[in-house]
């Protein structure tokens, strides 16, 4: 049967992450209930608006559950808002915004200023031969990493790539290009 990923499907760019692992011939299921996440090898939490995502997450009944796997230890990819959901620390966060803290980064929501809202970039990932085309849409910067969390990437002087045990989190969208390395880097650890 091969493994099955899971995408949260609530909102946000969960399509595309769905192509990306078809592409590289593993199987995906939205998940939009507690059911969803039964039998699960992995789980991607997408691209999107973390404040709306966090809102569906407890709407559906989502979010202990999610929160209960990653203690598990389930491999877990957060890209974008995925990344903010999964920080320790959100700062321009709203007050009622759930984050599960899985991950020892301290994120800022929107921090790259209205100009650069959204842009794209090369960066060099650790373990890659080939330069890796980075989409960033209204992206969150890490303000602050533990020692714990292994550095892949980096824009400038900004961890953008990062892993710490089952979780891996980009600030970029992998999913919106043709290249898949991002996706089987992480399939490595499922
Ligand atoms: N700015 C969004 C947020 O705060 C994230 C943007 C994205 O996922 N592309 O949730």
């Amino acid at each position: 049967m091969g493994r099955l990923i899971g995408v949260l499907a609530l909102q946000g760019a969960f399509a595309a992450h769905q192509h990306a692992f078809s592409e590289l011939g593993v199987r995906t299921r939205q998940v939009r209930t507690r059911e969803d996440l039964l039998g699960l090898d992995a789980l991607v939490l997408p691209g999107g608006e973390s404040t709306t995502m966090s809102m569906l997450l407890e709407s559906s009944g989502l979010f202990d559950p999610i929160a209960e796997i990653i203690g598990q230890g389930l491999p877990i990819l957060g890209t974008c808002a995925g990344m903010i959901l999964l920080a320790t620390n959100v700062n321009d966060a709203r007050p009622d915004q759930r984050s599960f803290g899985a991950i020892k980064i301290d994120v800022r929501r929107n921090a790259y200023g209205r100009q650069i809202d959204s842009f794209e970039a090369d960066i060099e990932v650790k373990t890659f031969d080939e330069p890796f085309h980075a989409v960033f849409i209204r992206a969150p910067q890490v303000s602050n990493a533990s020692d714990s969390v292994e550095v892949l990437a980096r824009h400038g002087n900004d961890i953008v790539l990062a892993r710490q045990d089952s979780i891996t989190v980009s600030s970029f969208h992998p999913e919106l290009t043709a290249d898949t390395r991002i996706h089987e880097m992480f399939l490595q650890e499922v």
